[in-house]
């Protein structure tokens, strides 16, 4: 009764119910507290499966909002299969308004494969991981950059699994309409939610869909138009629920991060200053930025110069830097042909 997850969930019964996962943890305050994060199904009859969930850190919010609008404007009469969404993953962060619970600094998307007896976060990733999204065949994770990171709108999936599970998810996240792609290189071991609907054999996508601890318009709109084109995509909805039909996309311009030598890091405490912003083509040796020392009036700034070409994907937002704060971030324009003959 005092540790665990538990549920009433029936995965058989269709129609539309919003139910909780439960998290025992006894606090100051409540001794008998239990962590609520609230489960969205949606079902009828036999079909696709998809997972949709958001908040996974709690301070990036397009699909918080849009998944809690899907949600309440969805008719089961016009789906096929069924929809698990999850839009505020990680509860106690989304509540706190911060990347990681203030429960037990769970950083849900580092989490995984998660420990049944763990803490808080810690369970709730074991449990996706070995029993939510194995019971599905695509897992949708929407992310952005967070307070503290400006992103470049991207989707984003990672390298796993056999060639032609990689294949299906390139098709996929190119059906989601973004104009980036990012195929991230993580690992078949890595802790994130990607690599555990990999592990719990589903097709994972993500994407970074704004940033900066807030949304605008145009954000709002990518992503709508994102969940949207995959329901359609996979098959689950006929037409789009959150967004007017829009005109056919640009083509998806595919991004990789594979080195270290793509990020600039602050190696001491300053000030930073872009003289570029996500978006921008940038060859090796540019000028990124400038870091100030405000302790040291007489040191002139710092000249910070990529390393790599490519397209500016994340810079941080936060002008106050300590030493390891990834202050800007390149990826590398790549060709699908690429992507799968690696994998192959
Ligand atoms: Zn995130």
């Amino acid at each position: 009764m005092h540790t665990g997850l538990y549920h009433a969930l029936d995965f058989t019964k269709d129609g539309k119910s919003l139910d909780f996962l439960a998290i025992p943890f006894s606090i100051d305050r409540s001794p008998y507290y239990q962590v609520k994060v609230p489960v969205c199904r949606i079902r009828n009859g036999d079909g696709p499966r998809v997972l949709l969930m958001a908040g996974n850190h709690g301070d990036e919010y397009e699909g918080e909002l849009l998944l809690g609008r899907l949600f309440r404007r969805l008719d089961p009469a016009r789906i096929r299969g069924e929809l698990t969404i999850l839009p505020v993953a990680n509860a106690p962060a989304v509540m706190a308004a911060r990347r990681r619970s203030p429960l037990d600094d769970g950083n849900l998307n580092r989490a995984f494969p998660g420990d049944a007896g763990g803490t808080p976060t810690a369970r709730l990733a074991h449990f996706l991981e070995h029993e939510l999204f194995a019971r599905h065949d695509v897992v949708f994770d929407i992310h952005s950059g967070g307070t503290s990171m400006a992103h470049l709108p991207c989707a984003l999936i990672e390298r796993q699994g056999p060639p032609d599970r990689l294949a299906r998810a390139l098709e996929l996240m190119r059906a989601l309409g973004m104009p980036y792609g990012f195929v991230a290189e993580n690992g078949a071991l890595a802790p994130t939610s990607m690599a555990a609907a990999a592990r719990a054999g589903a097709i994972g996508l993500s994407g970074e869909f704004g940033g900066g601890g807030t949304v605008t318009p145009d954000t709002m709109r990518l992503t709508a138009r994102a969940i949207d084109n995959l329901l359609m995509a996979v098959g689950v909805t006929q037409e789009p629920i959150l967004e007017a039909p829009a005109a056919a996309p640009a083509p998806m311009q595919l991004l990789q991060l594979d080195s270290h030598r793509q990020g600039i890091y602050a190696l001491r405490r300053g000030w930073f200053e872009p003289v570029v912003d996500v978006g921008a083509r940038v060859a090796a040796g540019d000028l990124a930025g400038w870091l100030h020392d405000l302790t040291r009036l007489d040191v002139p700034e710092e000249a910070l110069r990529f390393r790599e070409s490519g397209i500016v994907i994340s810079r941080r937002l936060h002008t106050d830097s300590e030493a390891g704060d990834c202050l800007i971030q390149v990826a590398r324009p790549v060709e699908e042909a690429d992507i799968l003959a690696r994998a192959a």
